[in-house]
């Protein structure tokens, strides 16, 4: 058990948000106090938007999409450029940041600095580049003599939603593209996570973007609803539970605006019966206990081979039994707290229905001894679960994981698929093309062989009810363009276009 440390020092006060460019006084008096999951204790606040507050923001990023002269109309050049700049205001705030993530949502300070510091800026500049080398327009010869010019332009003014668990590195992956693309933002950080987005904020400042491009706008669902609906905004991404994403996709539906949504999951790891479980434990810790089991595309069932079910069932249980759980912030830590009391309770409560069911409790179970303080549950691994059990098809969201027996690949394929959702997965096996044939069977966006990594290059997303949409790769960017065919006289080849 790491040694408990002090998670909060001086409380993080802001009385202003970042709205079109500036730091400006809110319009109502509400604040958002922060608690630290790993010790209870009070870390800060931030005034909270109202909706007069996101209306200002929206007309700001109107503004900027609008203005003839403005960031749309930038070389793609000169935006990386200032993508490129903002990379480097984000590291140089790289610890902080970390620090920031950790301390308002439990995430190990371990992962909070590889994804949480680290990813963000490399993402920018992934964009920066590949915006600069993808041509926004060509001229294709038709078939009917003439020809087309067939431009990608900047969709518009976007209102990015973003969830707590990744918060900064969920808000890069809709800032770094959008922004690449020419298009302004207001982002709306989820209430638990704000610290980290008023830190973002000041990156963008130094950054010198222009006026309007970036706003942010601390609040709960009731304002991410306003800017879903709001008649200036142009597309919306979403990335959060399956409930609040549905909810969002009927709006979008009723106005016919563009959407992405990244949702809830309840991925499959597949162990096949030559799987070196043993040999690969940091990978296996990687894709089904990270972040505390709050990590979207975690696989919280595990599909073991009946002839070897007690050896993945010891191998998992050796591996949630033995992480180091403690304070968020100290670098030993493995598994901190959930994020909330209220998402500690959810996390209990799917354990209470898992024994209910009949499941075997084979490691966990309860909470981790010696931490009085602080929302900790201790990872869990349920044995003999079926996969019509409640705990193997709703997204518990903590850490608490299924070993599911199955018979042949075609029984883990098809148990793998029963579920509601399609976002992530792995094939565990020492036979790699083998892995393969079996991935490509799973009804999923992503999955992968023996390891599992959200690439830059590589389109990110779900289907069934894990979304709508990718994010990530030039797919992702893709996502933030509009195409439109300008139709040329037949005497005119389109050179020089
Ligand atoms: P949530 O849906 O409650 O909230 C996410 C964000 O949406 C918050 O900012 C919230 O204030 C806002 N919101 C909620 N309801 C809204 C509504 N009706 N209209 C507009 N905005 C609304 O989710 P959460 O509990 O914060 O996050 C956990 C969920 O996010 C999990 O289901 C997880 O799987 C999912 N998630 C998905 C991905 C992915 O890429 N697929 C990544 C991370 C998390």
């Amino acid at each position: 058990m790491a040694t408990t440390e002090q998670a909060t020092t001086t409380p993080i006060t802001y009385d202003k948000l970042f709205l079109g460019g500036a730091w400006e006084a809110p319009a109502g008096e509400s604040t958002i106090e922060v608690v630290s999951p790993s010790t209870e204790q009070y870390a800060g606040y931030v005034p909270e938007a109202s909706e007069t507050d996101a209306d200002r923001a929206v007309a700001a990023a109107r503004r900027a999409f609008d203005d003839p002269s403005g960031w749309a109309t930038w070389t793609p050049d000169a935006r990386g450029e200032a993508l490129e700049r903002l990379a480097v205001a984000l590291e140089a705030r790289g610890p902080e940041m970390a620090r920031r993530v950790s301390l308002q949502n439990g995430m190990p300070i371990s992962i909070s600095t590889a994804l949480e510091a680290g990813f963000p800026p490399m993402l920018l500049r992934y964009y920066a580049q590949h915006a600069r080398t993808t041509p926004a327009a060509e001229v294709r010869p038709g078939l009917l003599g003439g020809h087309t010019l067939v431009t990608r332009e900047p969709v518009g003014v976007v209102a990015a939603i973003v969830p707590w668990n990744f918060p900064q590195a969920l808000t890069i992956l809709k800032l770094a593209p959008l922004l690449a693309a020419g298009c302004t933002v207001v982002i709306k950080p989820a209430p638990e996570t704000v610290f980290d987005a008023f830190l973002l904020a000041e990156a963008v400042a130094e950054a010198d973007l222009p006026a309007g491009v970036v706003s942010v706008v601390p609040g709960g669902r009731e304002l991410g609803a306003h800017l879903v609906s709001h008649p200036g905004v142009d597309k919306v991404a979403f990335t959060g539970s399956t409930a609040a994403g549905r909810a969002i996709g009927r709006t979008c539906g009723e106005l016919l605006r563009p959407v992405t949504l990244e949702l809830g999951g309840k991925s499959a790891a597949i162990v096949l019966d030559d799987a070196d479980l043993a040999s690969n434990l940091e990978a296996l810790f990687g894709v089904t206990l990270m972040n505390n089991g709050q990590t979207c595309w975690l696989n919280s069932r595990i599909l073991a081979p009946k002839s070897r079910y007690d050896d993945v069932l010891e191998v998992l249980s050796g591996l949630a039994g033995g992480v180091t759980i403690g304070d968020a912030l100290d670098p030993a830590t493995q598994i901190g707290p959930m994020t909330s009391a209220r998402q500690r309770e959810r996390v209990e409560g799917y354990i209470a229905t898992g024994r209910a069911e009949g499941a075997r409790v084979a490691t966990g179970g309860g909470r981790p001894a010696g931490l009085d303080k602080g929302f900790f549950v201790e990872p869990t691994v349920f044995a003999d679960v079926d996969n019509t059990a409640t705990i193997a098809r709703e997204e518990i969201f903590g850490p608490v994981l299924s070993v599911i027996p199955y018979a042949d690949v075609d029984e883990a394929v098809a148990i793998a698929n029963d579920s509601e959702y399609g976002l992530g997965g792995t094939v565990w096996t020492s036979d790699a093309r083998r892995g393969v044939d079996v991935a490509r069977r799973v009804r999923s966006g992503t999955i992968g062989i023996n390891a599992y990594a959200n690439d830059p290059t590589a389109p990110f997303g779900g289907i069934k009810s894990s979304g709508i949409g990718s994010e990530l790769g030039p797919e992702g960017f893709a996502a933030y363009q509009q195409v439109k065919s300008i139709y040329l006289d037949a005497a005119d080849s389109g050179e020089g276009l």
